[in-house]
């Protein structure tokens, strides 16, 4: 691997400049202290001071290719010689190439691709085509849910982010999904979790009104959220009952999506085929900004004589649509979404359930593919969360001093709340994993001196 000579000052100068002029998402500018970064490669991305870090976020869980894929890198810089920038009106090679490579993978009937330049885009379209298509205003989604920050996707999404900006709530109404661990429904196992949500979710339709309910959207595997693996039947009893009362059922596979969970679609797990699926992050692992919404055939006939109000100046932009192609087919021929699938079962999977069985700190061991999460608690009894659930995880002192300790190993990890993620890109090798598994093992040490 190349990494850049370590070179403090220029560290120091990016950093001076950083402070100066950028306005940086989901903080407070004045407590924060970006990590100026030099470069990046596969799992791995370092800083100016010569200290590398095994990427196990993903950056925000993204990078499912990791970073600077060769073939990825050589289709932005081709399509920049050749086309960098077309309105989403015409047609074009890239952005059809895109669009059913995209379509080949999403389940079922979802064949017509509408590209947005991000997740909560996609979301805002999603629930705005189901608005149009049922005539119907409501939408229901799930608490510990996250669905992007623009205006309805972040009122969709069901965590305490929402508050601050929750100015525009009409329409929205929240249930709970399942989460056997901390069960909303009081369940002891996995299928009174499902039956009592699906029981939950039916007394909520019929108090709000079928008739009034455009949509249902559910992250087929709530990621930032926790990572809360559906129990089995869940999803088809929620599609059973949205066929049922004309609800459209949208899953939202923004971080699950392209190969995270070990199949291209989470959804592939599950047998279900959603009207509306959107999807983002791994559709291109980020190299450009690229999202967008996978569309039913009886959907995309509502605007086949009738215009769908909706597009942004670059979507499906070329540079875009190029990276997206480049990056699905290196995983089909490089078998990246087995790769995932197999180190998720083999290594990631009994790796961290090992680490339970040793650590105080961690409560429970749950996901699947390369999309994993940790429960940190004070006391495994009564799972009593090592920081309190609406709290920051990395402004909170111990998860802080966790996620220190992980850095100080040479591990960057995704830490939430009282969790942290274990999201390597789905290149991630065998020995890279076990790299990751040791310093977590290390770091999770200061966790368990906080335990009761
Ligand atoms: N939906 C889900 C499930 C997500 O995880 C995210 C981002 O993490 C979004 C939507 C929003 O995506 P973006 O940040 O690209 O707008």
């Amino acid at each position: 691997m190349t990494t850049t000579q370590p070179d403090p000052a220029a560290g120091a100068a990016v950093h001076a400049a950083d402070r100066a002029h950028v306005f940086h998402s989901w903080s407070a500018q004045g407590l924060i202290d970006p990590l100026p970064v030099a470069g990046a490669e596969g799992s791995y991305f370092w800083d100016y001071d010569g200290n590398r870090y095994l990427d196990f976020s993903s950056q925000l869980v993204n990078t499912n290719i990791g970073h600077q894929h060769p073939k990825v890198i050589a289709a932005i810089q081709e399509q920049a010689g050749k086309l960098c920038t077309i309105a989403p009106g015409f047609a074009v090679d890239v952005r059809a190439e895109a669009a059913r490579l995209v379509a080949e993978r999403t389940p079922g009937d979802l064949d017509k691709i509408f590209f947005t330049n991000g997740g909560a885009e996609a979301v805002e379209n999603a629930v705005r085509m189901a608005r149009l298509h049922t005539g119907r205003a409501k939408v229901l989604s799930a608490y510990r849910s996250y669905h992007g920050a623009t205006a309805a996707a972040i009122n969709l999404t069901g965590d305490p982010r929402r508050w601050p900006s929750d100015t525009a709530s009409a329409g929205v109404v929240h249930f709970w999904g399942p989460f056997l661990y901390r069960s909303p429904f009081h369940a002891e196992n996995e299928a009174q979790e499902c039956e009592r949500a699906l029981a939950h979710l039916e007394d909520t339709i019929a108090f709000e009104g079928p008739q009034s309910i455009a949509a249902i959207i559910l992250e087929t595997v709530p990621g930032t959220a926790g990572i809360m693996v559906p129990p089995p039947g869940y999803l088809a009893g929620v599609h059973e009952i949205c066929d049922r009362h004309g609800i459209v059922f949208i899953l939202d596979e923004v971080m699950a999506g392209f190969g995270r969970t070990g199949h291209w679609f989470a959804a592939d797990h599950f047998g279900v085929t959603p009207d509306l699926l959107t999807f983002a992050k791994g559709v291109n692992s980020g190299y450009v900004p690229l999202g967008g919404v996978a569309i039913s055939a009886e959907i995309a006939a509502t605007f086949d004589q009738r215009p769908y109000p909706g597009g942004l100046t670059y979507s499906g932009h070329p540079l875009a649509c190029a990276s997206a192609v480049a990056t699905i087919n290196a995983m089909a021929e490089e078998k990246i979404v087995e790769n995932a699938a197999e180190i998720g079962e083999k290594v990631i999977g009994p790796g961290l359930r090992a680490l339970a069985e040793r650590h105080p700190s961690v409560g429970e061991v749950r996901g699947l593919g390369v999309f994993w999460a940790l429960e940190l608690v004070r006391d495994k009894e009564t799972r009593e969360p090592l920081v309190p659930y609406n709290a920051s995880g990395t402004a909170n002192a111990p998860m802080a001093e966790f996620a220190a300790a992980c850095k100080r190993g040479g591990l960057w990890p995704f830490v939430n709340m009282n969790r942290t993620h274990v999201v390597p890109p789905c290149t991630v090798t065998e020995a890279e994993a076990k790299e990751g598994l040791a310093a977590l093992d290390a770091a999770l040490a200061v966790a368990d001196a906080h335990t009761a």
